[in-house]
């Protein structure tokens, strides 16, 4: 994901300025005071949010905070470009940011991915607090919980972009495929990860090849679920919202677009 080839760039989406309406309206009484439950951030009684908008000024410095599914795209694909050739930023760490995050949080990605230890978000685009709302589950699967967390993203914090993020060499696909040759249940709640994996699986190929293969199909699968998600497909019809997938790739530290 370089700035060369900026292959995360979201197509067919409407100019970003007209659809943004983050901090226009006022909201309803009771949506507000649900946001304010959920991030600490101080509300006034017709539902107008406080906090979250010093959060994103004074964390960004003199660059704007991401508010368009184009600008967020446009943020990760400069913060992977960071990480891959070792000039990361380490944005948003600082003492001031810290605590102007107690009064609430802006974050423009919400990033699905896995749990896998060398893929952790934040480093692999260069971002710090505040910056994502990272979901992780072993292979991305989805289900309730983590459509609950995205959709909270989404409706109650308006992220602008949902980013699948899947990655070469991923343990729980790997295993998924092995189970499925072999037919051995795995222990405890392991199989339900196989289960959920096991349609995306991808039977033309064989070996390495094909959980590879089934990497990509998975990711693909999962972006899918989520475009189709009611709200979230509103979202992006209105230019609000982009739903991506994407792969990591373990060997060059580089994040390319899927779907
Ligand atoms: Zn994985």
């Amino acid at each position: 994901m370089n700035s060369e080839d900026t292959p995360l760039r979201p197509s067919g989406l409407p100019p970003a300025a007209a659809t943004r309406t983050r901090f226009g309206a006022a909201r309803p009484a009771r949506r507000g005071f649900l946001r304010a439950g959920l991030t600490g951030a101080a509300v006034l009684g017709t539902g107008v949010t406080l906090g979250a908008v010093p959060a994103s000024g004074a964390s960004r410095g003199t660059s704007r905070r991401p508010s368009t599914p184009q600008e967020a795209l446009r943020e990760l694909t400069a913060g992977n470009e960071r990480w891959r050739t070792y000039r990361e930023k380490h944005p948003d760490e600082t003492p001031a940011v810290r605590q102007t995050l107690t009064s609430g949080q802006h974050p423009f990605a919400v990033v699905l991915g896995c749990v896998d230890s060398r893929v952790p978000p934040e480093l692999v685009f260069d971002q710090g607090l505040g910056d994502l709302l990272t979901v992780r589950t072993a292979g991305e699967v989805l289900d309730e919980a983590v459509l609950g967390s995205i959709a909270y993203g989404v409706l109650e914090l308006e992220i602008p972009l949902v980013l699948v993020l899947g990655h070469q060499s991923c343990g729980a696909v790997r295993a998924a495929v092995e189970a499925d040759i072999s037919g051995e249940e795995l222990p405890a709640h392991i199989q339900y990860l196989a289960d959920q994996i096991a349609p995306n699986i991808d039977r033309a190929k064989e070996g390495d090849a094909r959980v590879d293969s089934t990497i990509d199909a998975n990711i693909r699968a999962v972006h899918a679920r989520l475009a189709a998600e009611p709200d979230l497909a509103a979202k992006v019809s209105a230019g609000q919202l982009a739903v991506v997938g994407a792969r990591y790739e373990l060997s060059d530290q580089h994040v390319h677009r899927l779907a």
